[in-house]
């Protein structure tokens, strides 16, 4: 009575739903399909940096399980073989939302059921099923606010525990190793060193929550925005994963409040950005075309620019603005990015540099570790002014000020732009307006050591809200 726990992004084995009730029922055959991006119809793929991270994320758990069956190919093809090569009698799995991955299991089901296979699938990766909540008058929402309110009127079921007793059925010899998956960059290794700075994996997860509810909740409210503080959990790459899950940090977080009840305030504020993530996957799951299409039809009218050299410079963090510059090359250098950043760059990509947001969507997708189509999709478009509940168009971030504001040291800028480092705090977010004297006490030469602003920030400003006007236009023809 063997059931097949196929595993995606769930990767852990404490509240873990497929996996509770397959052990509780017998043997569990567990399962991980690489699947070939190209075939299986997946349009957005995430890329290298993603890779890194599920590489040691499987080795991880693979160990936690004591085995785990590693499969190359399409899984419509290779969930039914192997029920039907083991005599497994249940397939079980935790859903996916993604549009391609919907419709996957929605066919792999269909097939399985017609084989007398029993077939379950569950919710680990969300605190609500994004059909779980609508709006008052019906349907999915588009305004984070309601939903949140909505979200927060709900009951969330506690974590499952670690399945108690967890027997490994025999694993079929069909299965590949891990290192021939081929999910480590080589030559060359871009991800030298980040083993330093990351422990994907379950145990990591929970380790980086607690250290983050120790010492980085108190004030998260405020300093959250703070890219040279520590203040945020650094937990969304395990998320993306599922090495944690939304209700268990819901629920440690909730622990923690109650031993310390001036924590609250910090501890809704955080668990009200894991709110951001659910709206993120509301709205993908509803409006599926997220990832490509502007959710607002009047943006098809902006007038994007396409410049390769620009986009390159803004990929390398070689714009001439330290804050974006630095957000840029923490992305390269660690495969993360503080959100605040986040914002700053994106707000430069499609604004100042008016190129279109899915070259940034794709950027991140390939070199964020914790690359998500539906938190990256919904984000872009919420700096670009396309989407759903998204930032007025023309709120264009000065990348001075933001630096000024957010790093008022020059801390991040320092770390990040080590040829910046001798300037004095008054010029390290705008060196262009520097003196001779402190460029040169810094040892900066523009145009040299540091580039000189690709665009103008006053007349970029300018032509971005010129651009604006056609959506603007286009948006009162449609009316
Ligand atoms: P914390 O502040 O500790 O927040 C805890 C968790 O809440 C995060 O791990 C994340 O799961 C969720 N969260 C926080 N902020 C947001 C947000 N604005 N939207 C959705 N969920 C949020 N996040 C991704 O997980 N993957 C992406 O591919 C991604 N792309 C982004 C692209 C852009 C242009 C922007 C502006 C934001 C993007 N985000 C993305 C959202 C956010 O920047 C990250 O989730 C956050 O920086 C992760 O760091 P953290 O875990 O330390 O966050």
């Amino acid at each position: 009575m063997t059931t097949i726990v196929w595993f995606r992004q769930d990767l852990r084995l404490a509240d873990n739903p497929a996996l509770f009730e397959a052990a509780a029922k017998g043997p569990v055959l567990p399962v991980f399909i690489l699947e070939d991006p190209e075939r299986s119809g997946e349009r957005h793929p995430m890329g290298g940096a993603s890779n890194w991270w599920l590489h040691h994320s499987l080795k991880a758990l693979a160990k936690s399980l004591g085995g785990l069956l590693l499969l190359r190919g399409d899984a419509r093809v290779a969930i039914p073989a192997l029920a039907h090569e083991t005599g497994a009698t249940a397939v079980h799995w935790n859903r996916c939302y993604e549009p391609h991955a919907v419709e996957r299991d929605t066919e792999i089901k269909a097939e399985l059921k017609q084989q007398g296979i029993e077939v379950n699938s569950y919710n680990a990766s969300l605190l609500h099923e994004p059909w779980e909540l609508e709006t008052k008058s019906g349907g999915p929402f588009k305004v984070y606010s309601p939903f949140w309110r909505a979200a927060l009127q709900e009951p969330v079921a506690d974590p499952l525990p670690r399945p108690e007793k967890l027997v490994i059925a025999d694993l079929p010899n069909t299965g590949e190793q891990i290192d021939d998956l081929d999910l480590l960059p080589r030559s060359p290794n871009w991800a030298e060193g980040w083993e330093d700075l990351w422990q994907p994996g379950e145990e990591g997860a929970m380790k980086r929550l607690q250290d983050f509810l120790a010492d980085g909740l108190e004030g998260y409210g405020e300093l959250r925005n703070r890219p040279d503080l520590p203040n945020v959990s650094r937990l969304s790459p395990h998320l993306h994963f599922g090495e944690i899950s939304p209700r268990q940090i819901r629920h440690e977080t909730n622990s923690v409040e109650d031993a310390e009840p001036a924590l609250k305030k910090d501890g809704a504020k955080f668990i009200s950005e894991i709110g951001w993530r659910e709206f993120s996957y509301h709205l993908l799951y509803h409006f599926p075309t997220l990832p490509h299409d502007n959710f607002k039809p009047s943006f098809d009218a902006y007038p994007w620019r396409a410049s390769e050299t620009d986009l390159r410079a803004w990929q390398r963090g070689e714009t001439g603005y330290p804050i974006v510059d630095a957000g840029m090359r923490e992305l390269w250098k660690t495969g993360y990015m503080h959100n605040r950043v986040r914002m700053i760059v994106a707000s430069f990509l499609v604004k100042h540099l008016r190129l279109d947001w899915r070259h940034g969507e794709a950027w991140f997708r390939d070199t964020l570790v914790d690359a998500d189509l539906a938190n990256n999709s919904a984000s872009w478009q919420w700096v670009a002014g396309s989407g759903a509940d998204a930032a007025p168009y023309f709120r264009i971030f000065n990348p001075m000020s933001q630096g000024a504001k957010f790093d008022p040291d020059g801390a991040y800028v320092r770390q990040w732009v080590p040829e910046l480092a001798g300037l004095d705090d008054a010029y390290i977010h705008a060196p262009f307006d520097a003196p001779d004297k402190a460029l040169i006490k810094a040892g900066v030469t523009l145009g040299k050591t540091y580039p000189h602003p690709i665009v103008e920030h006053f007349a970029a400003r300018d032509a971005a809200l010129e651009g604006y006007e056609a959506v603007k236009r286009g948006g009162e023809a449609a009316a």
